[in-house]
């Protein structure tokens, strides 16, 4: 295996290291989760191929960057998807993860695991058929439940379930989630809907939206251990009976901002500094199709890095 050695630290001018790089590999999708929100789609042949993507994370590394990401879209409907990690993998990093709706993972889990994948988030709602159905259009519960099941025995470690718990529609089943998590080796995220594009009118998010205050107060009540993830939100992590739950809430906060040390790729190359934001995107793509050098790369980093401000700050 490849030593890891970190690189010079960058900071922007709000003292926040840059640390971890989400690379979106595709927008194209598999399911269509009707809370959702599309970005434009990416022609597949505007997307960054794998030997794009290991030149971006080597200067990435170059600047500090530690974790990586891979996302989407869904990041397994792209068919050179292990050889995208194979190449990531080689340049060295200390945690390779990817989030993914599952449905593909059982074929790939072991190769990805192979391959250099530490660790995996699955977005899988429900283990009801028809209620899988009704979120994603689509047939898939008995593959993405078993993608789950193939990621735990591969030996990816964490194994998270991200379950967007939705008020009538999967509400009742956080319990019969937590004990298939448990069963299976993996850890329950409870995340909290947000409004997107999709669902921006207020009806569609007052009929869905669950809080999770009240489930907050009994998980409080019937843990025997809660601990709270500083750098993440004030994240809780709730020990109950053997398993895991964590709760993801909205993260329109100062908090978040501040402790914000993610940089973003667009499926069409662009460093996005600001999850929030699409006015600053920077292009990384085209200066390293035109023949720029990984020191002219890396100065494109510098200038996305250099205009990065909080979104949210106290003064908002
Ligand atoms: N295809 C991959 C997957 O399914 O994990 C990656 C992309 S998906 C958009 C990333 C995550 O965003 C999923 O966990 C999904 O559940 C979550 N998500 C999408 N829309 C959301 C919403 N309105 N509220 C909360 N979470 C949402």
């Amino acid at each position: 295996m490849t030593e890891i050695k970190i690189e010079e630290k960058v900071m922007d001018k709000f003292e926040r290291p840059l640390i971890s790089l989400r690379i979106s590999i595709t927008n194209r999708c598999n399911v269509k989760c009707f809370y959702c929100h599309h970005d434009g789609i990416v022609p597949r042949n505007y997307e960054m191929t794998s030997n794009e993507m290991q030149r971006i994370v080597k200067v990435a590394k170059e600047i500090g960057i530690e974790k990586i990401r891979l996302s989407g879209g869904e990041p397994l409907i792209r068919d050179d998807i292990v050889d995208i990690v194979t190449k990531i993998s080689s340049v060295g990093f200390r945690d390779i993860s990817l989030t993914t709706n599952g449905v593909l993972l059982g074929k790939y889990a072991e190769q990805l695991y192979n391959a250099g994948l530490t660790r995996v988030n699955v977005s899988f709602d429900t283990l009801n058929p028809e209620t899988y159905k009704r979120i994603t259009k689509r047939d898939y519960m008995e593959l993405a439940k078993n993608g789950v099941e193939r990621a735990v025995k591969a030996g990816l470690n964490p194994v998270k379930v991200n379950m967007v718990v939705m008020k009538g529609i999967n509400d009742s089943e956080i319990w019969d989630m937590f004990q298939f998590c448990k069963d299976t080796g993996a850890i329950l995220q409870l995340i909290e809907l947000l409004k997107t594009e999709n669902c921006q009118e207020s009806e569609f998010f007052d009929e869905y939206h669950f809080d999770m205050g009240e489930l907050e107060d009994e998980l409080s009540k019937i843990s025997n251990r809660v601990k709270t993830r500083r750098f993440m939100q004030d994240r809780k992590k709730y020990f109950v009976n053997g398993g895991e739950i964590e709760i993801v809430r909205p993260m329109d906060n100062t908090e978040f901002c501040k402790n914000c040390t993610r940089l973003r790729i667009t499926p069409d190359g662009k460093i996005k500094p600001c999850l929030l934001r699409n006015d600053n995107l920077v292009d990384l793509i085209e200066p390293m199709r035109r023949g720029f050098s990984d020191e002219e790369l890396k100065k494109v980093f510098l200038k996305a890095i250099e205009n990065r401000e909080p979104y949210f700050t106290d003064k908002c």
